[in-house]
């Protein structure tokens, strides 16, 4: 029976745990978690999907590095890829025990939840380590910026004109190091949270890996993930129902149903944003070009229709 349940690898956007203008308490987290959790479970509970999750962790990296900064002198601050592994262990514990009590209110308290803190391989020599480009943590003035540029070789930026920040790179995901773990737990039929921020960015120097100051898109790490693990369908939540062409235009259309050659048309054409839909669509090319059955796009409260055709963006082969 269980052979016929379809694995899927969902990864959900930040609105799923914090939303815009929240402070970003235990509290509110938790209850933005739950809301999401709650579309997870019945895709559990419907008893046809086995179900890998990922998740970004912008706000919550953000907080962790303002805290080893602000801490600075009492506390020694770690790297930012530790700052990382400890937001995929905030949110995935969010995760873990929210679906837990979720799944034990419906009498499956039984169906184990587990996060796996998850590397992620990049290539020492992606491009992306010449041109950083991702901005993380807090806004500073320019001289403390200028500061931290030559007392720690941070890359600084000015962010909009909101402020200096930190940017760092945003290498390819090429292998989850953890996959033959994951795979296990799903085989044993748990519910996996893995590779959440887009996973620990690390390079492989013979058998050894180090850890890397980058970020890697969540997305992106997803859609690695999907294959790594073998799943039928890859579906990202964000906050839009539909992925859109001619978007915030008197033209705009919503897709619902889109083959291969269309959607890498209108990518090519330029209709999703660069840094919010356009990783989305490529991340989606990639998993059914890689012989994945299908790639959803839809909001978090519509995942279940989603999945059945009710609702989001499907990405099919033809
Ligand atoms: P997440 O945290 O889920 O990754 P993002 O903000 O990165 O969220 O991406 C989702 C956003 O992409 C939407 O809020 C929407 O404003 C934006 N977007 C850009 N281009 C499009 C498009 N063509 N169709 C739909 N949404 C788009
Ligand atoms: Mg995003």
């Amino acid at each position: 029976m269980n052979e016929e349940k379809k694995l899927v690898v969902v990864a959900l956007g930040g609105n799923a745990i914090l939303q815009p203008g929240q402070r970003g308490t235990f509290e509110e987290q938790m209850e933005n978690v739950r809301v999401t959790c709650n579309q997870l479970a019945q895709m559990v509970l419907s008893g046809q999907y086995k179900v890998v999750i990922t998740h970004g962790n912008g706000p919550q990296v953000g907080n962790i590095l303002l805290q080893n900064e602000t801490a600075r002198e009492v506390a020694a601050p770690m790297p930012l890829f530790v700052c990382g592994a400890e937001s995929q262990g905030l949110i995935g514990l969010m995760i873990q025990q929210t679906l837990h009590n979720l799944l034990a209110d419906e009498g499956r308290g039984d169906i184990p939840v587990a996060t796996v803190v998850t590397q992620v391989v990049v290539d020492r020599n992606d491009p992306a380590f010449e041109n950083p480009t991702k901005p993380v943590g807090p806004f500073y003035s320019e001289d403390e910026a200028r500061k931290l540029q030559s007392e720690k070789g941070y890359n600084v930026r000015e962010d909009a004109g909101r402020g200096w920040r930190r940017v760092v790179p945003s290498p390819d995901p090429i292998a989850i190091f953890e996959k033959e773990a994951i795979r296990q737990l799903v085989d044993a039929r748990s519910l996996v949270i893995a590779s959440g921020g887009g996973g620990i960015p690390v390079v492989q120097e013979g058998g050894a890996l180090r850890g890397v100051d980058a970020v890697i898109d969540k997305d992106l790490a997803g859609q690695r993930l999907a294959v790594d693990v073998g799943a039928k369908i890859f579906m990202v939540l964000t906050d839009v129902e539909q992925a859109v062409l001619h978007y915030k235009t008197p033209q705009a259309t919503p897709l619902s149903r889109v083959t291969l050659e269309e959607i890498k048309r209108y990518q090519a054409e330029g209709h999703f944003a660069k840094g919010s839909m356009e990783p989305k669509i490529r991340a989606a090319i990639r998993f059914v070009e890689g012989g994945g059955e299908r790639a959803v796009i839809t909001s978090l409260d519509r995942a279940v229709d989603a999945l059945e055709g009710r609702a989001g963006t499907t990405i099919t082969r033809d």
